[in-house]
């Protein structure tokens, strides 16, 4: 974006959240009247397109309602089935937070929705940050997967890889980020992060923004550069890439900007050959004005660290955004992560809002018999109130479930703001009981803490429902890391039982209840060597999840998955007694 565009866009951000009401309306007028004759709304509107209508006649759903429509237009079905306009691909959503990868159908007119997203999301940012494009390039890690194509011949993608895969964005990249197309689009992750970041390196002058898609990535890059400086100082000496990197698109690109650098080589040795590396983004990077990522919902577990590694330089999160939808925007660049919220823009879909009880003691099972209550319009929702997201989209979802829990936090003009809470049912039970993502991240934080002053950091968690044998227990997977060094000494097995203990006092009351009954078993932690949460973050990448969507999974249901953690493990503590 230009950097006169972004007063434009703050402009645009205040007419939007000022006229929230009447756009929504119109929105949801415009989608009606375009699709009340497609098979799917004719069933429920018999062609007429009243919002009255529409929010007594069409029903909520989630992606397996819609799944045999959708199935129909990737079987090359050609009628008017979802929507009127031609469907021109399906994104495929990642899959790894929630489940299986979903198609999510595409039209013409998509672009433009997701081109005035992106200025709009970016205008605060260029506020705050001046406009990086205009003094630097971006250092952002990009992974594609590859497009699979229908039977009817329309080519299904992540958001990215089809980002990615623009001819606009193809034309800006060496202008603007430090990364190759080749090295995009390689098809081994491993070959193409050691090239971005190689990359990055090398034009480290230059870089005034790092990031990714989500924190998890930037933080698997900084893994990466932490196990593989050494090689990639002497590559940028010697002016040439590793042999160890076969493919040919990688080799090309490194062979386009590299050249015998040894005082950079020398200088990048000095940097990371230190004892600890607190804030050696920083270090590596100083022009760099900030991180770019996700930092909110399952990502929040990936704060610390990166704040380590990044001391000082603030950490982003600009957008809420879906395969299905694009959502908000974060009107703040500057807040804390744990602080940010998102402001919905009633331009980018039709919203609305499934209540859900409040009380987060509450079990999940009580939270869920919400489908009986009316949802509430974006314009509507009450400050403090916790609903789950529908989305009505031009591309053919009608009043569909995108599966996210959000809570209000406030309102920009008439447009409320919402922090992100949870996926919804994604959620850990050994019996009658459900503990929601939410509520294990807190009960998280609050044992982790007892680290702290160990000088241990939890790097990765998550969760797995052992019912092999009767009651069944919860088992924490943990990777830990010292905050000073590589190897990790043990942690005292006390402290690692009292981190146990903390996490049942923390989870909540039908859990606790159950616990003291006997009908759930201690609460384990299985402590995982180093590299563990890498291989399982590997196994899903090469099951078909992109590297830049991946979300660790809460709760592990897989057996493969399980296994890869458990011939990991180097410690296993259980909880002493039953929390008070
Ligand atoms: P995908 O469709 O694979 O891109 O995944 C979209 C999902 O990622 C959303 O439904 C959210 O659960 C999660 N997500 C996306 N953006 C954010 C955000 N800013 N904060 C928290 N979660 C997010």
């Amino acid at each position: 974006m230009e950097s006169n565009g972004y007063e434009g866009g703050l402009k645009m951000i205040e007419e939007l959240t000022t006229n929230a009401e009447q756009i929504q309306d119109e929105l949801l007028r415009e989608i009606l009247s375009r699709n009340a004759g497609t098979d799917y709304l004719r069933r429920f509107l018999h062609g007429q397109t009243d919002k009255q209508l529409f929010k007594k006649n069409v029903p909520v759903v989630t992606y397996e309602d819609l799944k045999p429509y959708i199935d129909r237009i990737a079987n090359g079905e050609r009628s008017d089935i979802l929507v009127a306009e031609s469907i021109t691909g399906f994104f495929m959503s990642s899959g790894t937070s929630g489940g299986q990868p979903k198609l999510i159908p595409i039209t013409a007119g998509g672009g433009t929705t997701g081109e005035i997203f992106h200025t709009l999301s970016e205008s605060p940012v260029i506020k705050h940050f001046g406009d990086v494009n205009q003094v630097g390039k971006r250092m952002e890690l990009m992974f594609t997967r590859p497009v699979i194509e229908t039977p009817s011949g329309l080519r299904a993608a992540s958001v990215t890889t089809t980002i990615y895969s623009d001819s606009g964005f193809r034309t800006i990249l060496p202008k603007l980020y430090t990364s190759h197309v080749e090295t995009i689009f390689c098809p081994e992750p491993e070959q193409s992060l050691y090239c971005q970041l190689l990359f990055g390196l090398i034009q480290r002058d230059e870089v005034v923004m790092l990031g990714s898609l989500f924190a998890s990535t930037v933080l698997r890059g900084l893994k990466h550069l932490e196990s593989h400086w050494q090689e990639m100082c002497s590559d940028i000496k010697a002016g040439q890439i590793s042999h160890r990197i076969t493919d040919l698109g990688c080799r090309n690109a490194a062979a386009s900007i590299m050249k015998p650098n040894p005082q950079l080589a020398d200088l990048i040795e000095s940097i990371c050959n230190c004892k600890s590396w607190e804030g050696i983004v920083r270090k590596l990077w100083p022009k760099a004005r900030y991180v770019g990522c996700v930092c909110t919902g399952v990502m929040r577990q990936y704060t610390a660290e990166l704040e380590f590694y990044c001391r000082g330089l603030p950490l982003v999160s600009t957008s809420y955004a879906c395969s299905e939808a694009t959502c908000g925007i974060n009107l703040e660049p500057l807040c804390k992560p744990s602080d940010v919220s998102y402001t919905l823009l009633p331009n980018l879909a039709y919203f609305e809002f499934l209540p859900l009880k409040n009380d987060p003691a509450e079990s999940i099972e009580m939270r869920s018999n919400s489908e009986d209550i009316e949802p509430v319009d974006l314009v509507h929702v009450k400050l403090g109130h916790r609903y789950e997201l529908l989305v009505t989209t031009c591309a053919g979802l009608y009043r569909y479930k995108v599966g996210d829990v959000l809570m209000v936090t406030g309102f920009h003009n008439n447009a409320p703001q919402f922090q992100f809470v949870e996926r919804k049912n994604v959620a850990i039970s050994v019996d009658q009981e459900k503990t929601s993502e939410a509520d294990l991240f807190k009960a998280v934080t609050e044992a982790k803490a007892l680290l702290d002053p160990l000088g241990f950091i939890l790097t990765e968690y998550t969760s797995y429902a052992d019912t092999s044998s009767t009651p069944g227990h919860y088992v924490l997977f943990w990777e830990l890391k010292e905050k000073e060094g590589n190897d990790c000494k043990e942690v005292d097995p006390k402290v690692m039982i009292e981190c146990c203990s903390r996490m049942e006092e923390s989870l909540q009351y039908t859990y606790k209840v159950y616990r003291k009954k006997n009908i759930i078993a201690a609460l384990e932690i299985r402590v995982v060597e180093q590299g563990s949460f890498e291989a399982l973050m590997d196994y899903y990448v090469s099951k078909g999840a992109s590297l830049s969507q991946y979300k660790r999974p809460s709760c592990i249901t897989s057996k493969e998955a399980l296994k890869i953690l458990d011939s990991r493990v180097i410690g296993k503590f259980f909880s002493p007694k039953s929390p008070v």
